[in-house]
């Protein structure tokens, strides 16, 4: 798949009704996506499906759901107000803003080493992006005491730039802190600043000891939340991949402080088994350590489950250790001490957090992009999603042959049966080909016709989207069938 693909995704989505650009009636707003009918469908099954996995099939996991809006002080407490920024640099003659990192990765190893003579005291030109990340990190350090390098010494090329064979004049490099802020209070002279949260974590950590005495959850366990989040990116793009809101799905699992590196083990496991099961190509996905210089201000050691977009490998959710800090900062900065009474030493500990952030509009968009297919049948273009059942929108419509001969009641009755289990949809518009093709751009896998046949037998046809094959079962078949088959879909 190449990175036109993402275009057609774009296009299909619209057509479809999955998602729809922000406020497109004025013009729309930068990144900023809207769902429609299908797309919040989909959305709300990947929801099901990681709260199904992480909450409520386990014992030692609850949920709960915090206020976007957080006293600024917990933002200063744990390290935004002061570390949560990105470097960025313009290019004047194009007017292009870049991320420095991202800058900086798309440049020849040639410049990376230039840079990294100039920057770094130990360079190994095999470890190309841990040298981006060190040399970035140089860079931010000589920032805070005032020193900015001058990027128009290197050959830093604006790959935005083609008509000028990327030619770039940089401005200086900058500190931007990705915070949204916002107003507190009714009038202008007493509001206060307060800030969207960039991250749902911190809802759950100030919450620590409300959640842990109520539940009565012993260690180890975890605290999970599903949520808007809010940054204030330098640059977006990629569709849903990078936005300024966008929805986290969050888990903190809290353990003993000797025992981090298991949980980080085991949860990193678990996740990249996540993805598999919402049937992504396993083959598509990887775990990858994040190297020493690539961890954020909180984190001790960290992967990141990675997919391979056609824009190239990129961060689905973040596994990290972050040790004791969030609950010490709030220990040290607020009130009310955050910590666990742990019974068998008879003494008040704070535990450490094991980390799994995953973004539900990036796990929507890599299910998108996965099941994305164009084939030729009999000479004709074919788009399909191949999504899972668990997740495609519609699970099966349902579609009389004829306007005519009670077929469209029968159909009716079919579509109210299975909606007892699974959503189900019915289209009579158009010819039988046409409303298969909508349905298998739709994702839907299963389509069942009631014919002529019906009548006489009570029997219908079975539509497989993948693989086009009908077969004739019985009406008062349907929901157990439809039953096995995504059984058998889970389990492939
Ligand atoms: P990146 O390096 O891509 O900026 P990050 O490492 O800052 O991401 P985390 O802070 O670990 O991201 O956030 C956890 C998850 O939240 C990410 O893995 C991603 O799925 C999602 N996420 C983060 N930022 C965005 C964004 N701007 N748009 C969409 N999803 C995001």
């Amino acid at each position: 798949m190449d990175i036109s693909s993402i275009e057609k995704i774009v296009s299909l989505c619209k057509r479809r009704g999955f998602i729809f650009q922000s406020s497109e009636i004025y013009g729309g707003l930068g990144s900023t996506w809207d769902y429609g009918p299908l797309g919040v469908e989909m959305k709300q099954k990947i929801k099901n499906h990681w709260w199904q996995a992480v909450v409520t099939s386990r014992d030692n996991v609850v949920g709960m759901d915090a206020a976007i809006l957080m006293h600024p002080k917990v933002w200063e407490a744990s390290g935004h107000v002061s570390q949560f920024h990105d470097l960025m640099v313009d290019n004047k003659l194009t007017k292009k803003r870049y991320r420095l990192d991202h800058l900086l990765e798309a440049q020849s190893e040639v410049v990376i080493g230039e840079l990294a003579d100039e920057f770094l005291k130990d360079y190994n030109p095999a470890e190309n992006f841990d040298n981006i990340q060190k040399i970035v990190q140089v860079i931010s350090a000589n920032i805070k005491t005032g020193k900015t390098p001058d990027l128009n010494q290197f050959n830093i090329l604006d790959s935005a730039n083609k008509k000028d064979k990327g030619k770039a004049d940089w401005t200086g490099i900058r500190q931007f802190n990705l915070m949204f802020r916002t107003s507190f209070g009714s009038s202008d002279e007493s509001a206060t600043e307060a800030y969207l949260r960039p991250e749902t974590a911190q809802g759950i950590f100030t919450n620590f000891s409300n959640v842990q005495t109520t539940s009565r959850q012993k260690l180890p366990f975890g605290i999970a939340q599903i949520g808007k989040a809010f940054r204030n990116e330098i640059t977006t793009g990629n569709f849903l991949f990078r936005t300024r809101e966008f929805e986290q799905l969050e888990l903190e699992f809290f353990v003993y402080p000797d025992e981090t590196k298991k949980w980080l083990e085991t949860w990193s496991q678990e996740r990249l088994a996540w993805y598999i099961k919402l049937g992504i190509a396993e083959n598509k996905l990887r775990l990858r350590p994040h190297a020493e210089t690539e961890l954020a201000h909180y984190s001790k050691a960290c992967y990141d489950v990675e997919y391979e977009f056609p824009f190239g490998w990129s961060e689905l959710e973040g596994i990290a250790d972050r040790g004791t800090f969030d609950l010490d900062q709030h220990n040290e900065h607020s009130v009310k001490k955050q910590v666990y009474f742990d019974q068998e030493s008879n003494q008040n500990i704070v535990p450490a957090v094991v980390e799994a952030s995953a973004g539900v509009d990036r796990t929507f968009l890599t299910c998108l992009v996965d099941a994305f297919t164009e084939e030729e049948v009999r000479g004709e273009k074919r788009i399909l999603l191949k999504l899972s059942p668990q997740i495609a929108p519609i699970t099966c419509a349902v579609f009389p042959l004829v306007k005519k001969d009670g077929l469209p009641d029968i159909a009716e009755k079919i579509v109210q049966d299975i909606r007892q289990e699974f959503s189900a949809f019915f289209d009579i518009g158009g010819s039988i080909g046409r409303r298969y093709r909508r349905q298998d751009e739709a994702g839907t896998p299963y389509g069942i016709t009631v014919d002529h046949e019906t009548l006489e037998e009570n029997t219908v046809t079975l539509r497989d989207r993948d693989s086009m094959e009908q077969i004739r079962i019985p009406t008062a078949n349907i929901r157990k069938t439809l039953r096995e088959k995504i059984n058998d879909w889970d389990n492939k």
